[in-house]
């Protein structure tokens, strides 16, 4: 039975919160969203707290933000201030509960006392390495640490006096007392609070040289906030009963856990501690860089909350560990910018192109429509001239097999234009093609001949005289295998960071709507792409980073498993 719902990938956290309302273990519903403010939001995050917010939601519940903040060394404000943009740029509202684990520290302080008065926590003197030595493995049990058995006094005043800063870091712990010979490594007298002096905190300055272990603070802030389902990552299901044997010890409000399976993409890591890496290492240009799987990244990328939402429904909630095609995630960007993206041409590697029977200076004004797929969004005038740009790429000198785009003696069609064919070229003294001479079939405009003749190809292109010049920056995968931390033991995943992951290309042309962008907006450019205007851009200098290709692998591999 366990098998058969682990396999379901219907949403089993709805089902289990529904049988609690059900029963009358809870009469509501509140969760939260716990990040830990060291580091930026990435689309793992985006998962969890799609679920913390959605079942708020869906139940007429609420959802608190609570930073997680219990260890100073890693956290920073910085941090703090993202998270929060990310979850609002995703859609959801913590309204007026956003609460921090830090609020907390004196009532964990009191409770650690209960649980030491109660004989159920310790101070031990064991150095960190020792207690690791003590821990045991996972076949053999641990081993009591010497300082065990202190009295409840001796405890009392020994915490206390970690408190007030009398110790070193590492000199001291307070450990609780459950069990050392536990099959479950976390029950063997895990450590409740360390002693760290450095640096303040960034809330409550220096005003605490002991701070709780995430497992002491994250049940016993759930009891406080009256959470009555607190959903994590998997990888907390052995410390759930830790969590329960704190709450049951102390003999306060309990919540309940439940864990879900985390998202992993492939080509893509998801740990802090790896993006970090690639930040600070300049792997990549910070936290939002477009191939960051970062929410800040995505946004810049251009990814919209509405795809990001669509993927991780797709993607579901899980009891079991997988890895997502991140193809899946292109396909939902790509769905959704189809529908709403204003369409323009742009040349990203232009050549040029001269219709050698148009007359010089005229220029006709073309209509062209700004999104087929939505009617509503009207059409927009193009100048067409005598000099135009097109894609080096829709050239071919000597064109191979199935190339069916232009080439000497062949025509083509010019996007919503004309007929053109190619009648001579013209080189540089290296050999570089500079120039296609072509012309033109006035009888075809608009793209149709009267004598019902169709080219195999049609292109787009840029007014020469009107191109409007941008910066581009076309991306690709930012790890080369599927798994970036498949590598040889003296490696780590940044062996597998792929060198070519962005490339810049600083004189692109765009036809003249482009003018009216302004940072933010994302636009189709035909046959290349999604593109999202850079923030970074300034007047006179657009800069746009490409969201997608247009090139579906992912509708590919379902039209051939259908
Ligand atoms: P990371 O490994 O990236 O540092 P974390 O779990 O340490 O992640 P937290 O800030 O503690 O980061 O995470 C906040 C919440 O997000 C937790 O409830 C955690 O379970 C969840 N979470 C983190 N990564 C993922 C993921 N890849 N998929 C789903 N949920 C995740
Ligand atoms: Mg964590």
């Amino acid at each position: 039975m366990d098998d058969i719902e682990k396999t379901i990938s219907t949403d089993f956290l709805r089902e289990a919160v529904q049988d609690d309302l059900k029963s009358g273990r809870f009469q509501r519903v509140h969760t939260r969203f716990p990040p830990e403010p060291n580091g930026y939001l990435h689309i793992g995050h985006a998962k969890a707290l799609t679920i913390d917010f959605g079942i708020a939601r869906d139940y007429q519940g609420k959802c608190n933000l609570r930073y997680d903040d219990t260890n100073p060394v890693k956290e920073d404000i910085e941090y703090v201030e993202s998270i929060k943009e990310d979850i609002q740029w995703l859609g959801f509202n913590w309204e007026d509960r956003e609460y921090y684990a830090s609020d907390y520290f004196d009532q964990l302080y009191e409770w650690a006392v209960l649980l030491i008065k109660k004989g159920k926590a310790y101070v031990d003197d064991l150095s960190p390495e020792e207690i690791r030595q003590h821990r045991g493995t996972l076949t053999e049990p641990g081993k009591e640490s010497p300082y065990r058995h202190r009295s409840i006094e001796e405890n009392l005043d020994l915490f206390e006096r970690m408190r007030a800063g009398e110790y070193r870091d590492e000199a001291r712990v307070l450990r609780a007392k459950i069990d050392m010979a536990s099959g479950n490594m976390n029950m063997r007298d895990p450590v409740m609070y360390r002693i760290l002096h450095e640096p303040p905190h960034h809330r409550t300055g220096d005003r605490w040289c002991i701070y709780p272990m995430y497992d002491y603070a994250h049940g016993q802030s759930d009891s406080i906030e009256g959470v009555t389902h607190s959903l994590c990552s998997l990888e907390y299901e052995d410390h759930r009963p830790l969590y329960d044997w704190f709450l049951n010890e102390l003999e306060i409000y309990k919540p309940r856990q439940i864990e879900f399976a985390r998202l992993n993409l492939s080509y893509t890591v998801l740990s802090k501690r790896k993006l970090i890496k690639l930040v600070q290492n300049n792997y990549v240009d910070g936290w939002d860089d477009p191939r960051m799987p970062t929410l800040s990244g995505l946004r810049r990328r251009g990814y919209t909350p509405e795809a990001i939402l669509d993927f991780l429904n797709r993607v579901g909630v899980a009891k079991n560990d997988s890895v997502v095609d991140i193809d899946l995630l292109e396909h939902c960007i790509r769905e959704d910018l189809n529908k709403r993206a204003q369409r323009v041409m742009g040349v990203l590697n232009p050549l040029k192109l001269v219709i050698t029977n148009y007359p010089e200076n005229q220029v006709e004004e073309i209509a062209a429509k700004n999104n087929p797929e939505d009617p509503g969004m009207g059409t927009r005038i193009i100048p067409f001239s005598r000099v135009l740009y097109i894609e080096q790429e829709d050239f071919s000198e000597d064109p191979p097999p199935k190339f069916h785009r232009l080439a000497p003696g062949r025509e083509v069609r010019l996007r919503y234009a004309y007929f053109v064919k190619c009648v001579d070229l013209v080189k540089d003294s290296s050999g570089q093609i500079t120039e296609v001479h072509c012309s033109y079939d006035p009888e075809t405009q608009g793209g149709d001949a009267p004598d019902g003749r169709k080219p195999k190809s049609t292109l787009h292109w840029v007014s020469a005289p009107h191109a409007r010049r941008v910066e581009a920056r076309i991306f690709d995968r930012l790890f080369l295998k599927i798994n970036p931390d498949e590598v040889d033991d003296d490696q780590d995943f940044t062996a597998n960071v792929n060198p070519d992951s962005m490339k810049v290309i600083k004189n692109c042309f765009v036809e003249p709507f482009i003018d009216r962008a302004v940072a933010g907006d994302r636009f189709q450019f035909e046959r290349q792409g999604y593109f999202y205007i850079d923030p970074d851009s300034s007047t006179g200098r657009l800069l746009v980073n490409r969201t997608v290709s247009l090139k579906d692998t992912w509708s590919k591999i379902q039209k051939s498993q259908t």
